[in-house]
């Protein structure tokens, strides 16, 4: 299953990376574009420790909302932004709020990656309550969404991640969950 990060990176972000590595665990991250020039080394640290580092647009707009072009915009400019500071292509974006129409789609040259699991962690749920959605929900080839930017998802991270190894699980990039063939195109909720 794979473990997805979404509007960071954030001053919480290097806990997260120091829980992963410690698991020896692999993520990934939809960044923002707008984040790029200021958590620079925190991208390419990402890609050091074998995450992955993934488009989540510009500034988080809802991309139906604006002109085609613009959203276009918004996830070629945050590629740009990733690409030239990892050096490592970007090959999948996640649309701000899972919002997306068939054209922006098509248009980014990139598949959008859903998720099947949310754990809400930005609505100020109790640690429980937040390890147990991570944990229990999972199934294989699952696609968990959380915020690198959620102090409680910080703080549970080595919690989540013991609870999914205790249950069998290996904790991937969403690249391997699709066994290295990334789609090019369409919308994907999990690997299976
Ligand atoms: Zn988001």
């Amino acid at each position: 299953m794979a473990l997805t990060y979404d509007d960071g990176p954030s001053d919480l972000t290097p806990g997260i990376l120091d829980d992963l590595a410690s698991r020896r665990a692999a993520a990934t991250f939809f960044t923002m574009g707008e984040k790029s020039a200021r958590y620079g080394d925190l991208l390419r640290r990402m890609v050091a420790e074998g995450h992955l580092v993934e488009n989540h647009s510009w500034n988080h707009p809802h991309l139906p909302d604006i002109p085609l072009d613009e959203a276009l915009r918004q996830i070629r400019d945050t590629t740009g932004a990733i690409e030239e500071r990892t050096g490592e292509r970007v090959t999948m974006f996640r649309p701000p709020y899972g919002e997306y129409t068939p054209e922006i789609v098509s248009g980014s040259g990139l598949p959008a990656i859903l998720w099947d699991v949310d754990t809400f962690d930005w609505q100020g749920i109790d640690d429980d309550v937040l390890i147990s959605r991570a944990v229990e929900q999972a199934r294989p080839g699952s696609i968990v969404l959380q915020h690198d930017i959620q102090a409680n998802t910080a703080r549970t991270a080595e919690e989540v991640y013991d609870g999914l190894l205790d249950r069998g699980f290996s904790l991937v990039t969403v690249a391997q969950l699709f066994g290295g063939r990334v789609p090019t195109s369409g919308a994907w909720r999990s690997g299976r």
